[in-house]
């Protein structure tokens, strides 16, 4: 066979653009000065691993390539071609000829386009085992997380310190061996999702040297939970009170912190809950469904500079129940406060200065009535005949105080040591432990 002449290589391989090959291949999408797609040497899931570097980058640069940060395949054009495509070196010169209407020679392409590539069936939504909160929770009684310790030490009156430790074990608050704050992403069927492991400093800033983590690529539980083969939702931080309490407004802030001093502050969870997204751009139309389809009433309450992008996500929404709230910008911020204030930071600076806290239902400017919805079954079940009056008022209380009793239970594994049972701060946790350790088979219907 004639060798193509060396003039005519350089001809076509010149013309030859990265993005428009790979392009033929594989979705890619605008990246700063590069693109990005699946990978197609691997079993790609993570659009970002893969970049194509577009031909207008200069070649000193790595322009006119593409290279993958995980199975390590790279090349240009003609390496493209004959790794993706099985085409010996001529007939990538000769598919690429055609492709530019640059002639090559007279020997046919011997290439058969494959068939398009049967989508992959969707992979199976990644599952967190409820006893990994527990074991959380159990790490943030036993040391010290400093999220939790600056929370203790706000101005909040006698009453909000004393249900403080409650407030956090509603929102199942977790800590990590290295003292960071594990903020629980529970779905509002009481699934867990995901948990972000964040860093906070003393003054109760996140520490932002400090990327947050996720539970499931943490050491010990990556290779448990698999998340390369799973999908990984993350639901809105609280999500799983929403259907404890099924008249409460759903209040949405950016920050777990901020949703956590306001259910603390507040107090009223049958009323009001308070959820977060976790930052300006994380409020989507797939977090919100849930709640939309459960017809629920939502304040959106972004930070001060975040009040048109936020106002802009409610106007696409189109839902009727759903309101952007900043009233309170005009009534209490003050420049102090800075132009990246949230409602906490407001309310944090009113405890100090002693003009608050305002009761729940104040100030709260036009917003719509909250849609009563269906009642939670469990708190309507009959009381069983083995059970006594007591315990049965007793099992009430803690079922609304701590949601799903499912959720918090750490199966099998003890929940706390029997020494830790010490600590002053865990007393309510430590009580209601025992209860529910000794009403067990009350609990033990109540499991999915
Ligand atoms: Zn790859």
């Amino acid at each position: 066979m004639p060798k193509i002449p060396d003039e005519v290589v350089k001809r076509v391989i010149d013309r030859a653009k990265i993005e428009d090959v790979v392009g033929d291949f594989v979705d890619l999408r605008k990246a700063g000065v590069n693109l990005t797609g699946l990978c197609p040497f691997h079993d790609d899931r993570t659009d970002g691993n893969f970049i194509v570097r577009p031909s207008s980058i200069p070649e000193a640069r790595h322009g006119n390539t593409y290279r993958c940060f995980v199975c390590d395949h790279k090349g240009g054009p003609v390496q493209f071609l004959m790794e993706h495509e099985r085409l010996s070196f001529p007939d990538a010169i000769r598919w690429l000829g055609k492709k530019y209407n640059e002639p090559v020679d007279d020997i046919p392409l011997n290439y058969t386009p494959p068939p398009p590539r049967p989508k992959p069936a969707p992979l199976p939504v990644l599952e967190i085992p409820r006893p990994y909160v527990g074991r959380t929770m159990q790490i943030a009684g036993e040391q010290t997380i400093i999220f939790i310790e600056w929370l203790r030490q706000l101005p909040w009156d006698e009453e909000q310190l004393a249900r403080l430790q409650q407030t956090l074990w509603m929102y199942c608050i977790g800590g990590w061996r290295d003292g960071r704050v594990v903020f629980w992403q529970i779905d509002h069927n009481g699934i867990p999702r995901a948990a972000k492991l964040m860093k906070y400093l003393p003054d109760g800033h996140r520490d932002k040297e400090a990327h947050p983590g996720w539970i499931y690529n943490q050491d010990g539980c990556r290779q448990q939970l698999d998340p390369e083969h799973h999908e990984i939702i993350k639901p809105l931080f609280g999500s799983h009170l929403m259907n404890r309490y099924p008249k409460a407004v759903i209040n949405i802030v950016e920050s777990e912190k901020t949703a956590i001093i306001m259910a603390n502050y507040y107090d009223d969870f049958d009323s009001q809950i308070w959820l977060a997204c976790g930052g300006l751009k994380f409020l989507q139309l797939d977090s919100l469904q849930p709640l939309i389809d459960q017809e629920r009433t939502i304040w959106l309450w972004p930070d001060k500079d975040g009040r048109d992008a936020w106002q802009e996500v409610c106007d696409k929404l189109g839902y009727d129940h759903c309101r952007v709230y900043t009233h309170f910008f005009d009534t209490c911020w003050t420049p102090a406060d800075g132009d990246k204030a949230d409602i906490a930071d407001i309310a944090i600076r009113m405890m100090t200065t002693g003009e608050g806290p305002r009761q729940s239902g104040q100030s709260r400017g036009q917003a719509p009535e909250a849609k009563p919805s269906e009642p939670v079954p469990m708190t309507t079940q009959p009381k069983p005949d083995d059970v006594t009056d007591e315990e049965w008022a007793n099992h009430l209380a803690i079922m609304k105080a701590i949601g799903d009793y499912d959720i918090i239970h750490p199966g099998d594994e003890p929940f706390m040591p029997e020494d830790e049972m010490a600590d002053p701060r865990l007393r309510w946790m430590r009580e209601t432990l025992r209860h529910i350790k000794t009403n067990h088979k009350l609990y033990g219907n109540q499991k999915k």
